[in-house]
């Protein structure tokens, strides 16, 4: 193997320490915990797994958090009462308000009810925007801390090509936006991008958010280049179930300068930045 592994586990937990360290801080200079509530809304498993891992990291990093799990026929009103609420506790920095939601219930309209200044998964409309105009506000934890692992290698993207493969909301365009906010030359790809093998043999850092299992092969990638894996997927092999990314680990790893592994790559630097965009959501209301 030519690639050197990023280590997301490692760099996460080092994040959660100093956000823990900074927590502590804020506790004794201003008597202030930072709150996190996070909403659920039925019993899907794996939003079920995630948000245990958000509680857990919460304790961890020595925040508070607000856990409120909801039947999944509680109807839209009741939810949209409920951010209501959690808008005007002073107690809570961050609301989160976990996806997917039960039909009955319009995501959109749940999560732009959510007070902008609260808004720590970055996914209301007015954060979005203040991201690409350059203004301060909550990005999306996952390119956040993608971003993270790309500027402790590569601090100045100048010069660069970077390629994001995927265009969503969540993912794909705001990791788009951090890339060019560092100076990167950005493409978007995505899946009526046509010649992707050979796009993305242009790229300086390659992205992977698509959803595709095992999609991105090593004749894909630049010699050298920074290939940052954020699908999670999950497939059979030999009758068991098993983690992989959007890209082909083995063969990427062969030819790629650094390379995160799925799982212990972007993973747990999401759930580090949603601590992070807790923490700063306190530290930015006390600097009012
Ligand atoms: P979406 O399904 O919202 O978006 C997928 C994107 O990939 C779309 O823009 C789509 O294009 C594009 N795409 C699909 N097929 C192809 C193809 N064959 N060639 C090129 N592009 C294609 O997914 P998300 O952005 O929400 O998530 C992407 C991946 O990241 C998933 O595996 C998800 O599980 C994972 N994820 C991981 C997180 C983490 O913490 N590590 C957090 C969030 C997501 P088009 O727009 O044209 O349809």
């Amino acid at each position: 193997m030519v690639a050197q592994i990023i280590d997301g586990f490692a760099i996460a937990a080092e994040l959660r320490r100093d956000i823990a360290v900074r927590a502590a801080e804020m506790k004794d200079k201003h008597g202030v915990v930072p709150g996190l509530a996070v909403v659920l809304v039925g019993d899907d498993p794996a939003s079920g797994v995630y948000v245990r891992n958000k509680l857990k990291a919460t304790a961890e990093c020595g925040l508070r958090s607000f856990e409120h799990i909801l039947p999944a026929d509680t109807s839209e009103a009741d939810l949209l009462a409920l951010v209501g609420k959690l808008n005007a506790d002073p107690a809570v920095h961050g609301i989160l308000v976990q996806l997917p939601l039960p039909k009955q219930i319009d995501a959109d309209k749940v999560l732009g009810l959510i007070d902008p200044d609260k808004d720590v998964d970055g996914f209301h409309p007015v954060n979005a925007g203040r991201l690409s105009i350059g203004l301060p506000g909550f990005v999306p934890c996952t390119p956040r801390g993608a971003q993270i692992l790309i500027d402790r290698l590569l601090p100045s993207l100048a010069g660069k090509h970077a390629v994001v493969i995927g265009r969503s909301n969540i993912v794909g365009k705001p990791m788009a936006q951090l890339l060019l906010q560092k100076n990167a030359t950005v493409t978007i790809a995505h899946s009526r991008t046509a010649d992707l093998p050979d796009l993305c043999r242009t790229a300086d850092v390659l992205v992977a958010a698509v959803g595709r299992p095992l999609m991105v092969k090593g004749d894909w990638v630049k010699p050298g280049a920074v290939v940052i894996d954020v699908g999670i997927n999950r497939i059979e092999v030999d009758g068991k179930g098993k983690l992989v990314g959007d890209v082909d680990f083995a063969s990427a790893a062969e030819v790629a300068g650094f390379i995160t592994p799925v799982p212990k790559g972007v993973g747990p630097m999401t759930i580090a930045c949603l601590m992070l965009n807790t923490l700063d959501s306190a530290a930015r209301r006390i600097a009012g």
